[in-house]
């Protein structure tokens, strides 16, 4: 896509550009996730936040609401960010997909991962959100996202924690809430003890950000 601004560009701020790519993602349906959402989920925060943090897409909870990051993940979401004295309201938050990948067992809809077709359909809408938003520092949860913004060989396990320049902000990559959720016993101590470990270095370069800022 050239441009998701050619409207709005000409002294809109920030929040307007926003509001407009949003309205934007509310029709589309450049890719088969708009058949089956019941709500998009642009993205929520602060647009002149430093920190951008990017996930995987739409659960069932955020199809419902049209909000990132709600339920058990969310939350815990909100619990790694307080361990650095943030809150959601602090960053941006957003996803690579901005409906639902979903598929059907007996009966059910389960999440699935989004398909390439799909993360490629809406990326040009991820990356007007980060040419407005211009943050210092991005904040992968998870491998899809790093593939996407970072590299398409990225390896969760071996590569988070690692600083990588992306669009002209620092960017890092951590686990997902949800996979963190997933895990049981010793690897749920250890995967959350890497994710803690990954938030202290982001909030380190956040602080740097917020002092140039003054
Ligand atoms: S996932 Fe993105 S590209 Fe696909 S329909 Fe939703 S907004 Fe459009």
């Amino acid at each position: 896509m050239d441009s998701l601004f050619d409207t709005a560009e000409g002294g809109e701020d920030r929040g307007e550009r926003l509001s407009e790519l949003a309205r934007q993602v509310s029709v589309c349906t450049k890719c088969e996730l708009a058949m089956s959402r019941t709500n998009t989920v642009f993205g929520s925060g602060d647009p002149y936040s430093p920190l951008m943090l990017v996930g995987e897409g739409p659960g069932e909870n955020e199809d419902a609401t049209g909000l990132p990051f709600v339920g058990r993940a969310g939350k815990l979401l909100d619990d790694i960010l307080a361990a650095v004295s943030l809150t959601r309201d602090d960053v941006y938050l957003t996803n690579i997909v901005k409906c639902r990948a979903a598929v059907e067992e007996n009966g059910r809809l389960r999440n699935r991962q989004p398909r390439t077709g799909e993360v490629n359909a809406c990326n040009p809408y991820l990356q007007a959100q980060i040419e407005a938003i211009k943050p210092e520092i991005i904040l992968c949860l998870g491998g899809p996202a790093a593939k996407t913004l970072i590299d398409k060989n990225f390896r969760i396990t071996k590569d988070r924690g690692k600083w990588y320049e992306v669009f002209g902000a620092k960017a890092m990559a951590t686990f997902h809430p949800a996979y963190v959720l997933r895990q049981h016993g010793e690897d749920l101590q250890n995967t959350k003890r890497l994710v803690w470990k990954d938030i202290q270095n982001v909030y380190a370069e956040y602080q740097k950000a917020m002092e140039r800022r003054g």
